[in-house]
């Protein structure tokens, strides 16, 4: 077990580094949504309550050239931050030097400080991804500035990063906050201790990016219903014509293995949305699974809506990694919208979304509320519910 933000003690007067996830959208300096900052709200106030010296560390998005810098500075959302706590919040546009090791030296306790964007640290003359490619010196440096590392950032754990992995590594004391403990908590209870029935939904656009959690759902569920993209790449498998739709042709002889060994559990689409051209407008229903050669599908079609809500009512867990299609486009969004509804429906279920964009489009659809949890972080729970390591946590101290 790793320890939690709750197991340090005596925290009083140390200074405690946090990694938090602050990687939130941002245009023209406006931040157009605050989640990400609301979610890393409950370890930063217990640690100013234990009267510690907090000194914030992020990322926010990939910098690659000195214009990336002046649009990816932490500066707005430290003032956001401040207004959430209610105090101030130092920044200090460096993430590393002087300045920053004499505000550190300042600090009283319960203060907060937030240092620049850690990958600034991946650009500059001598072009070294300091902070992405986890730069030994660049870990150990974060870690003396001071005495306990705390990771709370979960979408970044499948990464070993210097702001993660590096400080973790070179530091007397680490522990995991809130944030990073939850999700953990929530990934663990759907995955290792369902309550049956377990009903995997699997959509998205490639097999291909998602065949380890394809292999880890098919042996953990009761049935896995396939749909989005990938389910063409079935459908071929079946011997169906799939016209112009999203096709992975050196997958199907993997989707035939899944259809042969787990026959009983996968459950495809039985009807398609269609259209000519990859446009938002009005699909023709195919009345089985063979599609036109001038034509491609884009979402499930009503009979399949139809099939998967007759499966989801009995659940009583959900894990879902996809959408059913493509839900950016108004005339492609039913059957996510329809998932979703299903899911709302269901008074005692345990249901998860791991992050990502079936995360994104539950959101966008406005049904967050239903859901037991939505992962903050897409790849870092595709990586977990894979049943691999995340070496953000597995750097962390054991209780
Ligand atoms: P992923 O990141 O793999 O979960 O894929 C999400 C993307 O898959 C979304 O942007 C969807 O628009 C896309 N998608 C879902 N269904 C389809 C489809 N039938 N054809 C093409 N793209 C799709």
């Amino acid at each position: 077990m790793k320890k939690t933000i709750e197991d340090l003690k005596n925290l009083e007067n140390k200074v405690v580094l946090v990694r938090v996830d602050f990687n939130v959208p941002i245009t023209n300096g406006k931040v157009r949504n605050d989640k990400r900052i609301i979610a890393a709200l409950p370890t930063i106030k217990y640690l100013i309550a234990t009267k510690s010296k907090i000194v914030l560390f992020s990322h926010l998005g990939r910098v690659k050239s000195e214009d990336d810098k002046k649009n990816k500075s932490l500066k707005p959302i430290a003032q956001i931050l401040q207004t959430h706590l209610n105090q101030v919040v130092k920044f200090i546009s460096q993430t590393r030097g002087n300045e920053l090791e004499q505000a550190i030296k300042m600090m009283e306790n319960s203060d907060v400080l937030m240092l620049e964007n850690t990958r600034f640290e991946d650009f500059d003359k001598t072009e070294v991804k300091r902070e992405s490619k986890n730069d030994a010196e660049l870990g150990k440096y974060w870690a003396s500035l001071g005495d306990v590392f705390i990771n709370d950032a979960f979408g970044t754990t499948h990464r070993a990063h210097a702001s993660n992995v590096g400080i973790a590594k070179n530091i007397k004391e680490s522990a995991i906050g809130f944030l990073v403990a939850n999700e953990l908590k929530m990934l663990k209870q759907g995955l290792d201790h369902p309550k049956r029935p377990l009903i995997s939904i699997v959509g998205g656009a490639k097999i291909s990016d998602k065949i380890g959690i394809i292999d880890a759902l098919l042996k953990k569920s009761d049935k896995v219903i396939i749909c989005g993209g990938m389910a063409y790449t079935f459908y071929v498998a079946l011997g169906h014509k799939v016209g112009t739709s999203l096709l992975e042709g050196d997958k199907v002889s993997l989707a035939k293995k899944y259809l042969d060994q787990y026959q009983d559990k996968v459950v495809l689409p039985i009807d398609v949305a269609i259209v000519k051209e990859f446009k938002d407008i009005k699909p023709i229903y195919t009345k089985g699974r063979d599609i036109p050669d001038d034509m491609m599908g884009l979402d499930i079609g009503p009979k399949s809506i139809a099939l998967f809500e007759k499966i989801l009512t009995n659940a009583k867990t959900i894990i879902w990694n996809g959408p059913a299609g493509v839900f950016e486009m108004e005339n492609f969004s039913h059957g996510t919208i329809a998932i979703c509804k299903a899911i709302a429906k269901l008074k005692d279920a345990f249901t998860l979304i791991g992050g990502g964009d079936s995360a994104l489009a539950a959101i966008k659809l406005g049904f967050e509320k239903y859901f037991t949890h939505i992962s903050t972080g897409g790849g870092a729970s595709l990586q977990f519910m894979e049943g691999k390591p995340l070496p953000g946590v597995e750097i962390i101290q054991n209780k």
